[in-house]
């Protein structure tokens, strides 16, 4: 690894809710990673940052919205083009992570105490946001970027729910905004296929990391 410093990275941990883990859209083995999370949450770490998939009961991500059954897709537009010229497919999920749910709350036994910034996705009805940065048409960015600029974070490390839709969109805008990516491989679990998410984030130029690796190394930097 070519980290070299601790002071300018942050750990960035996406969607550990108990949604993605046990409730309505569980990502098969979420539960598995949650003590990984935990120790890696206890590294030194400029910025601690949690995600979460947050939405109304009638989000435009969810089947019911479009009265279509769950897991097919539609295209949908973002509510500022009236003109619908940048249709986008959107998969149809489960109705998850509603406001005021417990689907909605972190996973019991996550260590949230040290997260000092917590970016919610997807809290308007009609706009979708795998990614923590922006929305799916990239029309507006969220307040991370700004809060990672803030600390003069260079390297950002991703871990969390699911490997091959939030935790990669992440990944991919953090590289395209100029950020050393690294996503710690045992901390993440997708989906579906991983192989095809591992593959997509590493043609960007995002590296990989087991968190064994990632703890020595950290204890090698604070030694
Ligand atoms: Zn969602």
């Amino acid at each position: 690894m070519a980290l070299k410093s601790l002071d300018r990275t942050a750990l960035i941990v996406i969607d550990l809710q108990n949604d993605f883990v046990s409730g309505s859209l569980p990502v098969p083995g979420g539960a598995e990673i949650v003590d990984t999370v935990n120790r890696l949450v206890d590294l030194p770490f400029a910025l601690k940052i949690a995600t979460k998939d947050f939405h109304p009961a009638n989000h435009v991500s969810f089947a019911l919205r479009h009265d279509l059954p769950v897991f097919t897709k539609a295209t949908i537009f973002h509510p500022s083009d009236k003109a619908r010229t940048k249709g986008l497919e959107q998969v149809l999920w489960p109705a998850h992570c509603v406001v005021g749910t417990s689907g909605a709350n972190f996973v019991p036994g996550l260590n949230t105490d040290d997260f000092t910034t917590i970016i919610h996705k997807g809290v308007d009805p009609d706009i979708e946001s795998y990614s923590a940065f922006r929305d799916i048409w990239h029309y507006q960015n969220s307040d991370l970027t700004r809060v990672l600029h803030k600390e003069n974070v260079t390297d950002v490390f991703f871990v969390g729910l699911a490997g091959d839709y939030c935790v990669k969109y992440t990944a991919l805008d953090s590289a395209s905004f100029g950020f050393d990516t690294w996503v710690v491989r045992d901390a993440v679990r997708c989906i579906s296929d991983d192989n095809i998410a591992w593959d997509e984030m590493e043609k960007k130029g995002i590296r990989f990391v087991e968190s064994a690796e990632l703890i020595a190394k950290f204890s090698t930097l604070e030694a």
